[in-house]
């Protein structure tokens, strides 16, 4: 296990000491420049084991990569996330015009998205420093993850959501016996999380303050594993590209730190480039621009993409992204109704239309020839279609029985003569 010896601002190299109250503004130095997140500084046990190093039991989660994750005490709470596949998707990988294409299946994890890597990891520390109540700010996925294991520790958690949540996601949240706490105003929810961190002392996982820098950096070091599963699944040949959905860019900073682990230990000898598949395009623009402090976007459109849907994103994900010669692409809801359909019908995977948005992206890419066709590509597909069916599946009439065989068959002789 490694142990916390500080924190780094992950823009102007600041250190802190370990006790550094964790409040999302970043780092205090960066604050009314350009805003950014702290990164952890590990001391490790030169007795730890290797990578991967847990045994017993956890070796059948994220943890057998505990030799590179932070780790306050001795209980690890775990719901056996992690370890999920590498598909190789050769039929959507075909019609994009990418035939080495990858799909990792975040949609397999405990919770069903890959939120499950961020709360195995800052549910165990927030045990470790001895916290009673968990909460965060989510659309769905964060919510649904941070409950399930705040009940696996059996700790309380409040979730404040929005008005427009998807409501299989709601229903997720509650069936894990955590409080929601619905908001008509979006703004409203980090405010009420202040409070509550300040007069409760609520352990606070997502961000809660403006402008943005990102999520719980010891959340974060948990998507590092993504990475590391990743190299390990690739028999040696490591992807050209890594394409993720984004919103704060949690997973993207989380993904970059892991690849750099690899090449600091010797695993890899260079680091994918990075995709950000966004909806309003704050990193287009700051990657365009050369911006440090992220600009607000007017929403042009109500996205379908919930989990997705911010208009400020943040600086550790335009830095994995620059840091990468990566780039950012917009997705529109056309483009990801559609995409969810093709995944599902070519591949057998069916993701939330955020999820999609890499395989959007990816296309784009390969359009403009940024992407080439021999190019090997990871999309990272982030949740499960089941999480967003209220908005992606169209309201159908309830379809009528057939009274008898004769009728079935005459219908499914029909159909089967279409598809010919
Ligand atoms: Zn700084």
């Amino acid at each position: 296990m490694a142990t916390i010896a500080g924190y780094r601002c992950i823009r102007c190299g600041a250190e802190y000491t370990y006790d550094i109250k964790i409040d999302s503004r970043g780092c205090p130095k960066c604050l009314d420049q350009a805003p950014a997140n702290l990164e952890p500084l590990y001391t490790r046990d030169s007795n730890a084991p290797g990578f991967p190093g847990a045994g017993g039991v956890l070796q059948n989660s994220l943890w057998r990569y505990a030799s590179f994750l932070p780790r306050s005490g001795s209980q690890v709470v775990s719901l056996g996330e992690g370890l999920t596949p590498l598909l190789h998707a050769e039929r959507i990988g075909e019609a994009l015009g990418v035939p080495r294409l990858f799909i990792k299946d975040e949609g397999r994890n405990p919770t069903w998205s890959h939120k499950d890597r961020f709360s195995t990891v800052a549910v165990t520390t927030a045990v470790g420093q001895g916290a009673r109540v968990l909460a965060t700010a989510s659309s769905g996925n964060a919510g649904a993850s941070l409950a399930a294991y705040a009940a696996r520790a059996g700790l309380g958690c409040v979730v404040v959501t929005f008005a427009g949540a998807a409501g299989p996601m709601v229903s997720q949240i509650r069936a894990y016996g955590a409080s929601v706490v619905p908001m008509a105003h979006k703004t409203d929810r980090w405010k009420l999380l202040e409070r509550t961190a300040d007069r409760l002392g609520w352990f606070i996982t997502s961000p809660y303050h403006n402008p943005v820098v990102g999520s719980h950096p010891i959340g974060i070091e948990g998507y590092k594993t993504i990475a590391y599963e990743i190299a390990d699944q690739s028999d040696g040949h490591l992807p050209d590209w890594c394409v993720l959905p984004v919103c704060y860019g949690d997973a993207l900073a989380g993904v970059i730190a892991g690849f750099r682990d690899l090449l600091t230990i010797g695993r890899i000898a260079r680091i994918p480039r990075l995709v950000a598949a966004e909806v309003h395009g704050s990193l287009t623009t700051a990657l365009e621009k050369g911006l440090d402090r992220i600009e607000e976007r007017e929403p042009s459109f109500e996205t379908v993409a919930l989990s997705i849907g911010t208009t400020r994103s943040t600086y550790q994900a335009v830095k994995a992204l620059r840091d990468t010669e990566g780039r950012a692409v917009c997705v529109s809801n056309g483009d990801l109704l559609c995409m969810q359909k093709t995944l599902a019908t070519k591949e057998g995977l069916f993701a939330e239309l955020a999820s999609v948005a890499p395989l959007v992206a990816i296309r784009h890419l390969r359009e403009r020839e940024i992407i080439g066709r021999d190019d090997r590509v990871v999309a990272i597909v982030t949740a499960s279609g089941l999480k967003d069916l209220d908005i992606s599946a169209k309201p159908t009439a309830p379809s009528a029985s057939f009274e008898n065989v004769e009728d079935a068959w005459q219908w499914v002789s029909k159909r089967a003569e279409g598809k010919r």
